[in-house]
C-alpha cells in the first residue's frame, strides 16, 4: 500500500491562506493536473504531469514539517484514485485533512472524517457547466462551498444557487472569494451586507502575505 505513486506539483509549508482554516499553519500536498480550465485560474502551474512520489514519501514530508494540518489540492486532488489512500495514511497518522476540489468530480468516496472544500463554478469561470451538482446533496456541516467571483453576475448566481440547494441550512462555511485583482472585496461586502448574505468574505490572504503570483506559499 505505501508505494503507491501519486503525481505531485509542490509540497510544502505554510499558513492556510483561506477557508475557516485561514492563518493556521499547514503542509500543502498540490496534486498535479486539472480538468478544468477557469478563466481566473491562478495555479495553472499544476496542470502538467507532475513528479510520481509515494504515498510513504507524502506522510514524511508531512512529519518533517509538523503541522496539524494538511491541506490536499490541486488541481483536481480527485482525479488521482490513490488521493484516497493518501488521505488513509494522513488520518492514520492523526492529522486533520482539509481537501480542495473544483467540483466537477463526485465526492462521494471522500472519507468523512475530511473537510472538503467544494468549488461552485460561477459562469465568470467558463466552467460552470462542469459542475457535479450532486455533490450539493452530500455535503455536511464541517464542509464548505466555495464561490469564486468576477463581478455582480457571479455574485447573483451564487446566491441563487445557495437558496436553490438551501446551502444555507446545510453548512455555515459559504465562502465569497473575489478574484484578486479583478473584483473589489470592499464592492462584495457592500453586496453582502445588503442583501444580509450569511455567508464568509474569503479573501486569499497569502495574496497579501506575499505577493499574488507568489508560488509554494
Ligand atoms: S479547478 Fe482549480 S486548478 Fe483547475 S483550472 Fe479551475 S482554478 Fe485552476
Amino acid at each position: 500500500m505505501t508505494d503507491l505513486q501519486l503525481y505531485i506539483t509542490e509540497v510544502f509549508a505554510s499558513v492556510q491562506g483561506e477557508t475557516s482554516l485561514t492563518g493556521l499553519p499547514t503542509t500543502f500536498i498540490r496534486l498535479a493536473s486539472c480538468n478544468l480550465r477557469c478563466s481566473w485560474c491562478d495555479t495553472t502551474y499544476s496542470f502538467g504531469r507532475g513528479t510520481p512520489a509515494s504515498i510513504e514519501h507524502l506522510v514524511l514530508e508531512a512529519e518533517n514539517n509538523g503541522c496539524q494540518f494538511v491541506c490536499i489540492t490541486g488541481g483536481e486532488p480527485l482525479l488521482q484514485p490513490y488521493v484516497h489512500q493518501l488521505i488513509d495514511k494522513l488520518l492514520h497518522h492523526g492529522y486533520v485533512i482539509s481537501l480542495e476540489t473544483g467540483g466537477s468530480l463526485p465526492i462521494h468516496e471522500v472519507d468523512s472524517r475530511v473537510l472538503i472544500i467544494l468549488d461552485i463554478k460561477c459562469p465568470g469561470s467558463g466552467m460552470s457547466h462542469k459542475n457535479h451538482w450532486e455533490n450539493l446533496h452530500i455535503i455536511t456541516k464541517k464542509d464548505e462551498i466555495k464561490f469564486v467571483l468576477t463581478n455582480e453576475e457571479d455574485y447573483i448566481y451564487a446566491k441563487e444557487i445557495c437558496l436553490k440547494y438551501n446551502l444555507f441550512k446545510k453548512t455555515p462555511h459559504i465562502l465569497l472569494s473575489p478574484v484578486h485583482g479583478v473584483l473589489d472585496p470592499q464592492i462584495l461586502v457592500g453586496w453582502i451586507l445588503r442583501d444580509k448574505l450569511q455567508v464568509r468574505l474569503n479573501l486569499q490572504v497569502h495574496k497579501y502575505i506575499w505577493t499574488p503570483t507568489t508560488q509554494g506559499v
